[in-house]
């Protein structure tokens, strides 16, 4: 259906930071699929992975032990600090078990409509849940009613936040990005995720955040929670995961570790053998390479670039990010360089109108991301 404006290109392979169009023409890929391939693409290890899995058992069903996924768990656990793990499919799947925890956990202790707290700007997902949660009129438009449960607040404003605490006794959750991803690249104040934490902490909220587009060692640490001091109490991550196999994790600690129990939720495919190896291998890639601190060393790189190329210029309103979380915010409509990109060979995402957007491979060299740089540079 309808549901993209499609750029003219068909990429026909591609390899690490490179992928090849249908004409044999090479991109210098700045996006990797918004947040996916961070380990690059065609990754040999992940490919091979996936190629001995394919040949051994792809998928049984989530009735029976499935090593491959109790394994992915184990790992992801320790990585984050949480207990438990759903698999699903997706970032919207992810943050749909994350709101059923929330609900649960609110009808569990008595509360007739339990509220999950949502901020302005942010994204997640296109389910009718995650669509209402997502804080963007664009993306509720035309899809009323929306559902019932959600309460609103600014993003990046904790008075606001506790202003619903003290007046709405129905909230039990809230679901916050730590930076908001397809809202442009928006990195918070350092204080407020601890600041969210306390206020959980008062009354009793689970403190959930959205790390579907952040998590995965893009922005320098495993999840983006890691580059603060506090703990949240269920984390979804889904794009990076899998390196472009479909699947999308909610994890969860303490009370909302416990609160699914047989028959509350599910996932035909969610958690398949076949996708949980492709993770796998990504997570052994991140290891291998170190992959977080590339991460975040490379994002410097590219930032320092991207400021040395374009300081003085008055077009420029801000240069921002985190890892490889990275943004340019012009004053005006940029639309126009994503076709500029196509004609230079680079791949870049422009969000909100004028905010360019770069999510690139976690396993760029050196060399890639200055020629990133001058790339993106040559747009401008
Ligand atoms: C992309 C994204 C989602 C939705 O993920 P899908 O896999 O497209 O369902 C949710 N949250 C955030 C922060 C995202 O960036």
């Amino acid at each position: 259906m309808n549901t993209y404006a499609r750029l003219p290109v068909a990429f026909a392979s591609g390899s690490g930071a490179y992928l090849k169009d249908t004409n044999g023409k090479e991109y210098l890929d700045g996006l990797t699929g918004l947040a996916v391939v961070g380990v690059g693409h065609a990754n040999p290890s992940v490919a091979k992975a996936l190629a001995e899995q394919a040949g051994t058992l792809t998928h049984t069903s989530n009735l029976y032990e499935i090593p491959v996924q109790s394994r992915l768990a184990d790992r992801l656990c320790e990585l984050s600090g949480m207990e438990k793990v759903f698999f699903g499919n997706s970032g919207a799947e992810a943050n749909e078990a994350a709101i059923k925890l929330a609900r649960l956990k609110g009808n569990n202790q008595g509360i007739k409509k339990p509220c999950v707290l949502v901020v302005d700007g942010s994204f997640h997902g296109r389910t009718m849940a995650t669509l209402t949660a997502t804080g963007n009129r664009k993306v509720h438009a035309g899809f009323e009613p929306l559902l019932s449960g959600f309460v609103r607040a600014p993003f990046n404003d904790v008075e606001a936040v506790r202003q619903v605490a003290d007046n709405n006794g129905d909230v039990v959750a809230l679901l916050v990005e730590p930076v908001l991803g397809e809202g442009g690249i928006v990195i918070p104040d350092a204080g407020y995720l601890a600041a969210l934490r306390e206020i959980c902490d008062t009354h009793g909220w689970l403190m959930m955040l959205d790390e579907v587009q952040s998590g995965n060692g893009r922005t320098g640490k495993y999840f983006a929670y890691q580059h603060t001091g506090c703990m949240p109490d269920v984390v979804t991550t889904a794009k990076g995961l899998g390196n472009g196999m479909p699947i999308g994790a909610c994890l969860a600690r303490g009370e909302a570790a416990e609160l699914f129990v047989p028959g509350n939720h599910g996932s035909t495919f969610g958690g398949n053998p076949l996708a949980c190896a492709a993770a796998n291998a990504v997570l052994d890639e991140i290891e291998a390479h170190n992959l977080c601190q590339r991460a975040q060393s490379l994002g410097e790189r590219i930032l320092d670039g991207l400021r040395a190329g374009l300081a003085g210029d008055n077009r420029v309103k801000e240069i921002r990010g985190l890892g490889l979380m990275l943004a340019v915010e012009f004053n005006d409509d940029i639309s126009h360089m994503v076709q500029a990109g196509l004609d230079a060979g680079v791949l870049i995402n422009v969000t909100q109108g004028n905010i360019l957007r770069l999510l690139p491979p976690l396993t760029l060299t050196d060399d890639e991301a200055d020629e990133l740089v001058r790339r993106v540079l040559s747009l401008t």
